[in-house]
């Protein structure tokens, strides 16, 4: 089963919130005035509902998010935890994992990105279990990410010759059985892309998102 954000990684973020050891440092400055983030001040706390995997099952866990106010011109800033992408309610790693083992493989179908392992898929009695159109929503919300940020990953790379030089985007290629659209092409393409480079660099997400100001 790909890698997911656990129910501990969450409570371990939720136990910090309350001890006040979120701090703004470590934030990029204000994406509006550029005054560096030691100066933000603690704003509002937010619950945010977040969906984990759970033996193929999707359970909901409640975790506060804190936001922060720029000093100078006011503007908002939420701190993402490492789980936590922009509006979604899955985690990164949810979103990342099941992608990527699909994106991956070759054979893989939808259905099979899915199941365990070499499990039969099953009918749970408790809990939601996983539908295989969302892995295919992940892949256009990891697309519609990496075509935002694809000027940060650039940069990344261009720091990084050996990098470049395994993850040339034209050389990447997808099966035909795998889309029917040229969209879907284009967004199978880029999420096989960032995998590749994301090998190289050691990076994901949350950092990009960071470094951004997203
Ligand atoms: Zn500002």
């Amino acid at each position: 089963m790909p890698l997911t954000a656990t129910l501990e990684d969450i409570k371990a973020y939720q136990q910090k919130v309350e001890k006040n050891k979120i701090t703004p440092n470590g934030l990029s400055p204000c994406p509006r005035c550029h005054l560096e983030s030691i100066f933000f001040k603690l704003h509002a706390y937010r619950e945010r509902r977040f969906l984990v995997i759970v033996d193929m099952l999707v359970k909901a866990v409640f975790c506060t998010l804190v936001r922060f106010r720029c000093a100078d011109c006011g503007k908002t800033i939420t701190n993402y935890p490492d789980f936590a992408i922009p509006n979604k309610h899955y985690t990164r790693q949810t979103i990342e994992g099941f992608s990527r083992a699909y994106v991956e493989n070759d054979q893989k179908s939808y259905q099979d990105a899915v199941v365990i392992d070499d499990a039969v898929a099953e009918r749970p009695v408790s809990g939601q279990a996983l539908a295989p159109s969302s892995v295919h929503r992940w892949i256009t919300t990891l697309t519609a990410l990496i075509i935002a940020h694809r000027q940060a990953l650039k940069k990344s790379l261009q720091q990084n010759p050996a990098a470049q030089l395994g993850s040339h985007l034209e050389l990447i290629q997808i099966p035909k059985k795998k889309y029917k659209t040229h969209n879907r092409k284009h967004c199978l393409l880029w999420c096989r892309w960032f995998f590749k480079i994301q090998d190289f660099l050691k990076i994901n997400f949350h950092r990009v998102c960071d470094n951004t100001s997203v």
